[in-house]
C-alpha cells in the first residue's frame, strides 16, 4: 500500500471508533470512550516498530517517539487529538469512499435521502478528480482531528521504512478531549521531548495559523427585588428586565454574527432569569490584548452603570481568562513558520495563513513552554454530518509532514 491508500484505511479504520467528548463530564478525559482509540493508537505503533512508544493510561494520552538519525538535529513534535465533537451525533459512523468525485451533489444515504449540494458546500468544487471519505449523513465523520491522527500515524511508518530520510527526534502525541477545552493540559513535556511543536488539526489543505484569539469567559449575575405584581409600582426590580438592559448596553455590532477577519466579538451565548434573578453568560473574543481589555473594562462599566441606577450589587461581573493568543510565542521560535513553509513549497502547496478564529490546543501549550503553531489536517465541514476529507488531501499533508522532517533533520536545535 502506498501513502494515500495507508492514510484512508487508518481514517476508515479510527472514524468507526466512537471517540465523542463530553462537556458536561468533570472527568479525565470527559469520557472512557476515547481509551479504545488511545489503545488502538499504542498498540499501532508498537505494532509498526516505533521505538519509544509510552502511554499515559490516567490521562489517555499516547506519545510515539522515533530517535533522530542526525547527531543534534532539532527535534520535531506534531499533536493530533483523538476526541470528536460533541456538537454531531457521533455513534454508529460509517465512512464510505467516493473515488474519483467528479463533481455536483453527493448523495450520502440514498434511503433517507440526506444528500450534501454543491451549491451549499462551495469547497467540493476544489475536490474534483479526488477521492473523498464521506459519513452517511447521520453523523460526524471525524476527520476532525483523525485525518491527522492517520496522517502521524503514516508519516512514522514511512520513517521507520526509510532510514535514509534525516530527521532529528520525531515526538507524535495523541491527546483527548480538543473538542471541549482540554487543552492538552496532560501532555508531559518531559516525555514529549520535542522542544516545539505543530498541532495537526484544521480545515483547508495548505492553511496554517499562528495566531489565536485572546479569550475569556465572564458572568454577569442580576439580583433583582420581587414583590407582588400588583403593588409593585416604585419597589419592583426584575432581574430579567434588567439583564435585556445589561445586553442591549453591550456593543451591538461586536457579535459573533457581524464580524470577521480580525474583528473581535462579546457573544452571550446563554441566558436566562425570572424577578429575582437573572444570568448572562458570555464569552470574549479578540486577537489585540489591549482591546480585549477594553472589552473586559467595558462590562465593568455597563454593570456600573446600572448599579448606580437600581442600587449597589444589583448586577456584579466575573470574568476569567480561558487562552491566549499564541502568536507573542510562535515569534520566538521563528523556525517553526520559516520551516513548515518552506515544506509546504517543496511540496507544490502555496502556504496560506489566516488567524484563527478560535484557540487550538497549541495556544495553550505555547504558553505553557511548548511553541506550537497549527497546521490544516486537510478536512471540510468540521462537527457536521457533512464532515469529509479528500485522501489525496491527507496524502499531501503527510508528503509536508515528511518534507517538515528533513527540513529540521538538516539544521541544529
Ligand atoms: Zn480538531
Amino acid at each position: 500500500m502506498n501513502l494515500r491508500e495507508k492514510t484512508a484505511e487508518r481514517l476508515m479504520r479510527y472514524a468507526r471508533i466512537d471517540t465523542q467528548s463530553s462537556n458536561e463530564s468533570r472527568t479525565t478525559p470527559t469520557t472512557s470512550r476515547q481509551f479504545d482509540l488511545a489503545r488502538v493508537l499504542k498498540e499501532e505503533l508498537e505494532s509498526i516498530g516505533v521505538p519509544q512508544v509510552i502511554y499515559d493510561e490516567k490521562n489517555c494520552v499516547v506519545i510515539g517517539k522515533i530517535p533522530g538519525n542526525v547527531p543534534g538535529a532539532r527535534s520535531l513534535g506534531l499533536i493530533a487529538h483523538m476526541d470528536v465533537s460533541p456538537d454531531a451525533p457521533s455513534a454508529g459512523v460509517r465512512p464510505w469512499i467516493l473515488k474519483d468525485y467528479r463533481g455536483g451533489d453527493i448523495v450520502l444515504n440514498e434511503e433517507k435521502q440526506i444528500v450534501m449540494r454543491e451549491a451549499d458546500y462551495a469547497n467540493l468544487r476544489q475536490y474534483v478528480g479526488d477521492d473523498l471519505i464521506l459519513t452517511d449523513g447521520t453523523t460526524l465523520l471525524g476527520a476532525d482531528d483523525k485525518a491527522a491522527v492517520s496522517e502521524l500515524m503514516t508519516l512514522a511508518e514511512y520513517l521507520l521504512a526509510h532510514p535514509e530520510v534525516p530527521h532529528g527526534l520525531v515526538a507524535l502525541a495523541f491527546t483527548p478531549d480538543e473538542e471541549v477545552g482540554g487543552l492538552a493540559k496532560d501532555l508531559d513535556f518531559g516525555q514529549f521531548e520535542a522542544q516545539s511543536a505543530y498541532t495537526v488539526d484544521g480545515d483547508h489543505l495548505g492553511y496554517y495559523a499562528d495566531e489565536t484569539f485572546y479569550a475569556y469567559a465572564a458572568k454577569v449575575r442580576i439580583t433583582g427585588l420581587s414583590v407582588h405584581p400588583g403593588t409593585a409600582k416604585g419597589i419592583m426590580k426584575n432581574a430579567a428586565d434588567i439583564a435585556c438592559e445589561y445586553m442591549r448596553l453591550l456593543p451591538q455590532t461586536e457579535k459573533p454574527q457581524y464580524t470577521e477577519g480580525r474583528e473581535g466579538y462579546d457573544h452571550v451565548h446563554r441566558m436566562s432569569g425570572d424577578c429575582e434573578h437573572a444570568e448572562i453568560e458570555l464569552i470574549l473574543r479578540d486577537f489585540d490584548y489591549a482591546t480585549m481589555q477594553r472589552r473586559l473594562r467595558e462590562l465593568e462599566d455597563i454593570a456600573d452603570l446600572l448599579n448606580a441606577k437600581y442600587g449597589p450589587g444589583t448586577v456584579t461581573v466575573e470574568s476569567e481568562e480561558q487562552y491566549r493568543n499564541m502568536k507573542e510565542i510562535i515569534d520566538t521560535a521563528p523556525h517553526l513558520i520559516a520551516n513548515l513553509r518552506q515544506a509546504m513549497q517543496e511540496c507544490g502547496i502555496e502556504p496560506k495563513t489566516a488567524p484563527f478564529r478560535g484557540g487550538t490546543d497549541g495556544a495553550a501549550l505555547s504558553w505553557r513552554g511548548l511553541p506550537c503553531p497549527n497546521i490544516s489536517a486537510g478536512y471540510e465541514n468540521a462537527h457536521g454530518r457533512m464532515e469529509y476529507v479528500s485522501v489525496q488531501a491527507m496524502e499531501a499533508t503527510v508528503r509536508i509532514l515528511i518534507r517538515l522532517c528533513e527540513i529540521c533533520g538538516k539544521q541544529q536545535g
